[in-house]
């Protein structure tokens, strides 16, 4: 029996324990915080990450907590309509197939297919890892020492697996040219399983109401910051002033926002950016998910990576008995869908946040031609990778 260690109890790591246990490794999860959380912001499941939770036996339970969002309303920097969209026009996913849950709910029911399979460590961390030659001696910060066949690093965008084995975080991370601030806000507008997006040049705002909840909304300031705020990101004071400036003087309902943000106690501040890495696995260390090619919530791609790294991952580990020729092929079959995906967008040029008046015109303009085509096709990246069959029944 392989023994794996897996750091991350979000998405890519209960993923890759679910598969990896299913092909008969001995998985340990280890989690920084003290049970898994629920939840948050919503997320989407896409093209081939579909065929995965379907092959998880997930996607029923998945289906019942999907957000089910009926409209998307798009406001002007006066606050004027400008256009009223199906979500799925907007996002290039399919209505019927592709999901949007939230991603507490998502990680809740890959937590629960592992939990009594699996050893969890929540309220844990890893502290160092000694690579062997044939696997890895790591200590945890609770003091314990256990050996390893593989340490997988499932700890997501600020990965300190990837600070650990491959190096500090700037080595690998691209900025996007834009920041975002999210917060929960009480839901004083009516609104039901709906998302109302402002914009202005380089700055949106956006209230989303998500799935069955009325009494609160996940609010969503994102603003176009040409050179990436290195002061700000581990000083929540330095955040909540940034925001402010970068938003001072701009209508509709984000003066409320502003006021709602000085208080918030969920505030979550970050950049836009990906995880780009030209080898994803180093001795008995490998990185899945986030960790390893976070392409942007501007994507909205991040899940179905996680959900397919993991399970060609496992998949690799189960069909190649050299654990380091399986990494080589992990990474083989994974990076055209990483690419692929990745390049969905460009600094400063993301589809839903033009920072200029002449892009958010031409922007507006393509989202009203949206409102007579209902059914665009979905995005060819979203699909672009063959899932292998499994040794182990799914
Ligand atoms: C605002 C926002 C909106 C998004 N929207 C979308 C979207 O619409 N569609 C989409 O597909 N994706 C979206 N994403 C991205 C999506 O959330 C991630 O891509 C996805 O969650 C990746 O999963 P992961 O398991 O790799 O990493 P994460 O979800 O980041 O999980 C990492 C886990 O590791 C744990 N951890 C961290 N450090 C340690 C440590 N040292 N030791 C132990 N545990 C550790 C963390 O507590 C966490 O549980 C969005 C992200 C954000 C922030």
């Amino acid at each position: 029996m392989r023994s794996v260690l897996i750091s991350g109890a979000s998405i890519a790591g209960p993923a890759t324990a679910y598969w990896l246990q299913r092909a008969g490794f001995t998985v340990t999860v280890v989690e920084r915080a003290p049970a898994v959380r629920g939840g948050g912001y919503p997320i989407d499941v896409r093209g081939t990450a579909v065929e995965v939770v379907r092959r998880m036996g997930l996607l029923p339970e998945l289906l019942k907590v999907q957000t089910d969002s009926r409209h998307l309303t798009f406001l002007g920097p006066d606050g004027g309509t400008v256009a009223v969209l199906d979500p799925h026009a907007v996002a290039g996913s399919v209505a019927g197939r592709d999901l949007e849950v939230r991603r507490g709910d998502l990680a809740a029911g890959l937590y629960g297919l592992v939990r009594d399979q699996v050893e969890f460590r929540f309220g844990d961390a890893v502290e160092t890892v000694v690579q062997t030659g044939t696997g890895a001696e790591v200590t945890f910060m609770s003091g314990q020492r256990r050996t390893f066949d593989l340490v997988v690093g499932a700890d997501g965008m600020h990965s300190q697996t990837r600070h650990r084995s491959f190096g500090p975080e700037e080595h690998f991370h691209r900025y996007l040219g834009y920041c975002f601030a999210l917060f929960t806000v009480p839901n004083t507008y009516g609104m039901h399983r709906e998302l109302t997006m402002w914009n202005a040049p380089g700055q949106a705002a956006a209230l989303y109401a998500v799935g069955e909840r009325r009494d609160e909304l996940q609010a969503f300031l994102t603003f176009h910051q040409p050179q990436m705020p290195t002061g700000a990101l581990r000083d929540r004071k330095a955040q909540r002033d940034l925001v402010e400036r970068a938003f001072a003087g701009a209508g509709w309902e984000v003066p409320v926002l502003l006021t709602a943000l000085r208080g918030a106690d969920d505030l979550f501040f970050d950049t836009a950016a990906q995880i780009r890495m030209p080898h994803w696995s180093r001795g008995r260390v490998v990185l899945v998910g986030d960790a390893a090619y976070a392409p942007s919530f501007l994507t909205g791609q991040g899940t179905s990576l996680a959900l397919v790294g993991a399970y060609l991952l496992a998949y690799a580990l189960d069909a190649e008995p050299d654990i380091d020729r399986a990494l080589v092929d992990y990474e083989h079959r994974m990076r055209p869908f990483v690419t692929a995906n990745q390049a969905l967008v460009n600094n400063g040029a993301a589809t839903l946040f033009p920072v200029t008046e002449k892009a958010l015109h031409q922007r507006n303009a393509r989202l009203q031609k949206l409102i007579s085509m209902p059914t665009p096709a979905p995005r060819p990246a979203h699909s672009a990778v063959q899932l292998p069959d499994f040794g182990v029944r799914a």
